[in-house]
């Protein structure tokens, strides 16, 4: 059985879903850019959560958002509106450029697709008769403003899943300074927002022409397209506080139970040792690893040697570390014939569903690898085995590269280098190769390339 970490109660669990099957949210992307390598490991999160509880029996439904109007930067502007502005292109054919290349990242990383990706901007209707039941029952009003706001002192246990409770919380949250005279208490949000001089992106409703808040985007859509109960609902850290407390007061508002079974989170990633920001100038997409000529899913496979919810610092030495790994096991399954069939480990069956230890799934593979004891056949099989959850491709055929004239003379000259311990000439033939396209790793055997 699959047992992962639940956020609110800070303990692992067991999931066992509903009559076999295993309802699922996940919170999507914000269509204004392309998604870096850490959005990209919390989208890989869902894919393993349902790659493991596929292989524990249950049927696994998966929905995820695509946010393409309502999120707001810090300067009080929507995201996509933002952009739409910076590439001067309309803001829906923003949104459609960025969730293309989402959905070309996914499946770059294995990522099987989920059931549905409803938008927000389609979603409209859901999120006004949502937002008329709250005022209808209590929890949601208008601000003297014209916005709608949820009225945070309506739902007692707010705070339930980051330990923020309502008491402690300061006035003057920064998106919601200039809504502060219109709200009723400084800790509500705003669920629907009136134009002004808005002209794009905005609905009719009952409260004039406006558009949405982001936390009710979620709470609407996963109510209607999972249903009034949610088994897991995954997300990044960073959304736990508010977004998933106010979608959680939300959506119990709207159904009259707690309507998230486990909140599930991943961590932050690191890309050497900092934060990955626009500021800093170090954002990693994916197309700047396939960039570097590595295999892309060598970051998937630098994401599964780290557990989702421990913080990852990346690197470009992981990746490349990476990036061999996956070339010698392709090898170590293709020396193993060509069969189909696959065998189950034990110790990696248990790393899997001991809340994703995918760490230990690996480093059994890396037992194996080594073990002489086991056949080339068998070894393809356990491989096999596992990679229906790694999801490396370990089946897919290792490429055969051909050597330059020019690359074999640099190779040898370097491997000359490297024994007579010349490591400045050794450093400038590596440099020489790598510009020509291979990527060269030093081990006890002496260099290799790919
Ligand atoms: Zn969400």
């Amino acid at each position: 059985m699959l047992r992962l970490y639940e956020t609110q109660s800070r303990e692992v669990v067991d999931i066992v879903g509903n009559d076999g099957l295993l309802r699922m949210y996940c919170c999507g992307p914000t269509v204004y850019r392309d998604a870096h390598v850490g959005n990209l490991r919390t989208f890989l999160l869902s894919d393993l959560i349902s790659r493991v509880a596929q292989a524990s029996g249950l049927r696994v439904q998966l929905v995820q958002n695509i946010t393409d109007v309502g999120h707001m930067a810090t300067d009080f502007e929507d995201k996509i509106l933002a952009q739409s502005k910076v590439e001067a292109i309309d803001p829906f054919e923003i949104a459609k450029k960025y969730e293309a290349r989402f959905h070309k990242d996914l499946q770059r990383l294995n990522i099987l697709p989920a059931d549905l990706y409803p938008r927000a901007s389609e979603s409209i209707e859901l999120m006004i008769s949502a937002i008329e039941k709250l005022i209808a029952n209590g929890f949601a009003y208008v601000g003297v403003d014209g916005n709608v706001y949820f009225d945070a002192q309506s739902f007692p246990t707010y705070g339930a899943i980051s330990g923020n409770r309502l008491d402690s919380l300061k006035p003057g949250h920064r998106f919601d300074a200039s809504e502060d005279g219109a709200k009723r208490f400084h800790a509500d949000w705003a669920l629907w927002k009136i134009a002004g001089d808005r002209s794009q992106m905005v609905w009719e409703t009952p409260w004039g022409v406006g558009y949405p808040g982001w936390h009710i985007e979620c709470s609407a859509m996963s109510l209607a397209y999972v249903g009034q109960s949610v088994d897991l609902h995954v997300g990044g850290i960073d959304l736990r506080f508010p977004h998933h407390e106010n979608e959680r007061a939300q959506s119990n508002a709207l159904t009259g139970h707690e309507t998230v079974t486990h909140w599930i989170h991943g961590e932050h990633l690191l890309f050497e040792g900092r934060k990955m920001s626009k500021s800093a100038g170090n954002v990693v997409l994916l197309q700047d690893v396939i960039d570097r000529k590595l295999d892309p899913l060598a970051t998937r496979f630098t994401f599964l040697e780290n557990r989702y919810r421990s913080q990852m610092d990346l690197s470009w030495a992981s990746l490349t570390a990476a990036h061999i790994t996956l070339k010698r096991w392709r090898r170590l399954v293709a020396d193993g014939g060509t069969g189909i069939a696959v065998e189950k480990d034990r110790e990696v069956e248990e790393a899997f569903f001991n809340d994703l230890d995918t760490p230990r799934a690996l480093q059994r593979l890396r037992t194996i690898e080594k073990d002489a004891q086991i056949t080339a056949q068998r070894k393809r099989a356990l491989f096999l085995y596992a990679d229906q959850v790694l999801g490396l491709d370990l089946d897919r055929a290792p490429e055969k590269v051909v050597l330059t004239g020019e690359q074999v003379t640099l190779l040898e000259s370097r491997a000359e280098a490297r024994a007579k311990k010349d490591f400045a000439e050794s450093d400038r033939l590596r440099a020489q190769l790598e510009a020509s396209g291979l990527v060269i790793n030093d081990g006890p055997d002496g260099q290799s390339w790919s």
